[in-house]
């Protein structure tokens, strides 16, 4: 049996599993590491020669839990600081729009 065809049916350990951090199936069982993201190094794997990989994966290209929320955030302590006047407090002007549409939805009708 040569490597064609025929030795393809006999294939069948996993080499990588999914992975924790990027969900990849990239996770190397024996190596315990991934091989797309680095995964347990604490940093993410990345390298400049790969630029279409890098831009796949940088900031922006997931949910932004965090950083959505930072420049409304900074644009209302300027506000608050101009003016003074009381407003809602907590969330970002987009959250307070969403949660006030939300609010009249269930209240109007
Ligand atoms: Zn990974």
């Amino acid at each position: 049996m040569g490597k064609g065809t025929g030795s393809f049916g006999k294939r069948r350990n996993k080499t990588h599993t999914l992975c924790v951090r990027c969900g990849r199936r990239s996770f190397h069982l024996q190596k315990s590491r991934c091989s797309a993201c680095g995964f347990p190094s604490s940093r993410v794997r990345k390298y400049n020669w790969s630029v279409k990989a890098i831009r796949r994966k940088t900031t922006g290209t997931g949910r932004m839990r965090y950083l959505r929320h930072l420049p409304s955030q900074i644009q209302e302590q300027f506000q608050r600081r101009d003016s003074s006047s009381s407003k809602e407090e907590g969330s970002c002007s987009l959250c307070l729009r969403r949660s006030r549409a939300v609010a009249g939805m269930t209240w109007g009708t």
